[in-house]
């Protein structure tokens, strides 16, 4: 077997399997190697009675005490039992498992292990492993089974089997990293990791493993943004760009005065467009602290030049709203600059409409979404693009212009709070211009942490803001499937909700299974205040706009990043009201209520991204999930931020020996697909 060789010829794996497997984006060896597990399932040191905390899973030894009870309808049985130990008793369910009954019926020791939730009189185990004998537990004690993504049809036990058979039919003695880098950073071989990473017999195996897997994956970024780099330096300036009056008249009459951040960042890009190279640079800039208009004047001084911008969003709905802003400021000031939207969602007529006033350079700014650098579109002179919280601007994209016309000026726009040390390293091929001020008329967002005993009040809090004719946000964290009724889903949520705020209010929901029209749909209406509640997942979109939105109240904060939830949390705050954001949490671990307080202390986004760095460490790494921030496979950019410097040294090490792994690393174009 070599990576190549195609799934099909693994043991059990016929056409209808390899389908499924395909869905998941795995066809060879090679794929399914590097498919890794999502989480695992740690089987730890049972726990006393009096220190189980809601929302984990847990495991408990004990006696049973009382009888087995089966009750509920033929359609729902629940199985009830107690078990006892020194400090307290659990109540124990099942659901659809009425034979325990019998199972169980002998007494004695048992050992079970689920997750903790609330009941009427204190905690619930429910729908447990069961260890019966409790002995049965010893053999799983501290081992670490992996749980991997999977798709309708396929078990978590076939992705383990396929994985197990891969690793031991392929060649994985070869080492991909230089020797002297990996002795020098104590990293393990890679045959290990990748054994450890699916298959870890323990928690010091697994972090073994995973750390090494993610040093090679931030050294092959870096690498590639090095080169990024190199090639971006050769590009000479096509578009010599020159500040034009009208675009400072422009500063002059908006309603309000630049801050002497934005002003600062504005000269830079001016003076880099007219300068002897072309400019490649990223504009980093809290939530609110005012980007667009940045980008706006950019833009604008590109067209009175005479040459064509375009602004490229992530989504149709913050395309729209970009030139739906664009437009109407370009009416108030009489400036006469002919601005287009150019999405996928538009009808062919429409389309082909914008194509025809793109490419015989009518149209001066162009507004759209990754349509922007699809083949039909040709532009006349395009000369800068500008991207909003956008997909890297990699190697790709800038080809695809490229093949277009000439070689455009660049300017990327992102929130993403890291702190500067690291954002350094992770756009090491840009410049960088910091937005380290938000515009001085902004009332602080008001914050509190809560626990759950406090939804009903804050509630009738939302109830009067919408009274006074403002909106809110409810987020409520992505459901797995496999997990039962421990989350707000946001379906089952929202139907709770319209019962409780009454019919004057409208309560709509967002989340990723809804198809774009749909998001974009609801999006528009809540723009509009036709909507006074959204309930949704972290699919709401970043960038949006709804200054009339002024509390964000979200559900097991618990369960996001601190940089996730400064994201989320600067939706509301946009606007002249007061706004709140209400951090809900059932939470009652110290590291929690911590990790939140500091998001509780502070607004300020680089403070946060910091905050969060110091906090974090190797052990949380079965708590908070990835940052979501840098679309890696494996790395975090937070939790791993040691990793991720010690793999920049090893990258000047790299250039200064001139090793051969650099030039390996030629055709790597992994870049383009990263989130900033
Ligand atoms: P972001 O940096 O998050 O993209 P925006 O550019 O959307 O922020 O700006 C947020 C809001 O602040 C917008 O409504 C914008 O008009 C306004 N704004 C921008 N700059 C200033 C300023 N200097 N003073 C007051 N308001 C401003
Ligand atoms: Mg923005």
């Amino acid at each position: 077997m070599v990576e190549e060789s195609r799934i099909r010829e693994l043991k059990g794996i016929g056409e209808k399997t390899e389908k499924l497997f395909g869905k998941l984006g795995v066809c060879t060896a090679g794929d399914l190697l590097r498919y890794y597990p999502h989480r695992y399932d740690i089987y730890e040191e049972p726990v006393p009675v009096s220190e189980l905390e809601e929302g984990r899973v847990m495991t408990v030894t004990g006696t049973l005490y009382g009888r087995v009870q089966v009750s509920g309808s033929q359609k729902r049985q629940i199985t009830t039992a107690y078990v006892k130990e020194l400090t307290g008793t659990l109540k124990v369910i099942w659901f659809n498992m009425p034979f325990l009954r019998n199972t169980l019926s002998g007494g004695g020791m048992i050992t079970l292990r689920g997750r903790i939730s609330a009941g009427r009189n204190g905690v619930v185990m429910e729908h447990p492993e069961v260890f019966y004998p409790s002995e049965k537990y010893e053999e799983k004690l501290h081992t670490l089974q992996p749980v991997y993504s999977l798709t309708a049809g396929l078990s978590n036990n076939a992705v383990s089997k396929a994985v197990r058979q891969v690793i031991d039919g392929l060649d994985l003695t070869r080492d991909t990293l230089p020797r002297e880098i990996r002795l020098k950073y104590e990293l393990a071989e890679y045959n290990y990791a990748v054994r450890g990473i699916h298959f870890p017999e323990d928690k010091e195996v697994f972090c073994h493993a995973r750390d090494r897997l993610v040093f090679e994956e931030f050294l092959r970024f870096i690498l590639s943004l090095r080169k990024l780099k190199e090639n971006n330096q050769k590009l000479a300036n096509e578009y010599i760009i020159e500040k034009k009056e009208e675009t400072e008249e422009l500063i002059r009459r908006l309603p309000f005065t630049l801050t002497d951040a934005q002003k600062r960042v504005w000269e830079e890009i001016a003076q880099n467009m007219s300068s002897d190279t072309v400019m490649s640079r990223l504009v980093q800039g809290d939530v609110g602290s005012g980007k667009t208009i940045v980008a706006v004047l950019a833009l604008l001084n590109t067209a009175l030049n005479g040459y064509q911008g375009a602004l490229m969003a992530p989504t149709e709905v913050l395309a729209r709203q970009h030139y739906e802003s664009i437009t109407r400021m370009f009416e108030k000031y009489d400036i006469p600059v002919k601005t287009v939207l150019l999405t996928g969602s538009m009808t062919t007529k429409e389309k082909r409409r914008a194509y025809d006033r793109i490419e015989c350079g009518l149209a001066k700014i162009i507004v759209g979404t990754h349509a922007l650098i699809q083949g039909q579109v040709f532009y006349d002179n395009l000369a800068l693009v500008v991207t909003d919280e956008q997909h890297r601007f990699g190697v790709k994209q800038r080809e695809a212009f490229a093949q277009k016309g000439g070689t455009p000026h660049v300017l990327a726009m992102s929130a993403t709070p890291i702190p500067r040390t690291l954002a350094i390293i992770l756009y090491g091929d840009l410049d960088i211009s910091v937005i380290d001020e938000l515009p001085a008329n902004r009332l602080p967002v008001k914050n509190c942490v809560v626990g759950t005993e406090y939804r009903k009040t804050a509630c009738h809090f939302m109830k009067q803001q919408i009274e006074e004719g403002r909106q809110c946000y409810i987020i409520c964290p992505m459901v797995e499937e496999s997990e039962h009724l421990e989350v707000e889903n946001v379906t089952d949520y929202s139907r709770a909700l319209k019962e409780e705020m009454g019919a004057q209010v409208r309560v709509e929901c967002l989340h990723g299974r809804m198809s774009q029209a749909e998001k974009d749909d609801i999006m528009e209406r809540f723009g509009q205040n036709e909507i006074q509640i959204l309930v949704s997942t972290t699919v709401i979109e970043v960038g949006i706009d709804v200054p009339n939105a002024s509390v964000i109240m979200i559900e097991n904060s618990e369960r996001f990043g601190l940089a996730q939830l400064h994201q989320l949390r600067g939706r509301v705050g946009r606007g002249k009201h007061q706004s709140y954001c209400i951090f809900m949490s059932s939470s009652k671990s110290k590291e929690t209520r911590k990790r939140l307080e500091i998001l509780n202390k502070t607004n300020d986004g680089f403070k946060i991204a910091s905050e969060d760095l110091k906090l974090r460490g190797p052990g949380d790494l079965f708590g908070i999930r990835q940052s979501g921030l840098l679309d890696f496979k494996l790395g975090d950019v937070f939790q791993d931020a040691r990793l991720l410097q010690q793999a920049n040294e090893a990258a000047d090490w790299l250039y200064s020996h001139e090793n051969e792994y650099i030039q390996k690393m030629s055709d790597y174009e992994r870049i383009s697909s990263v989130i900033i």
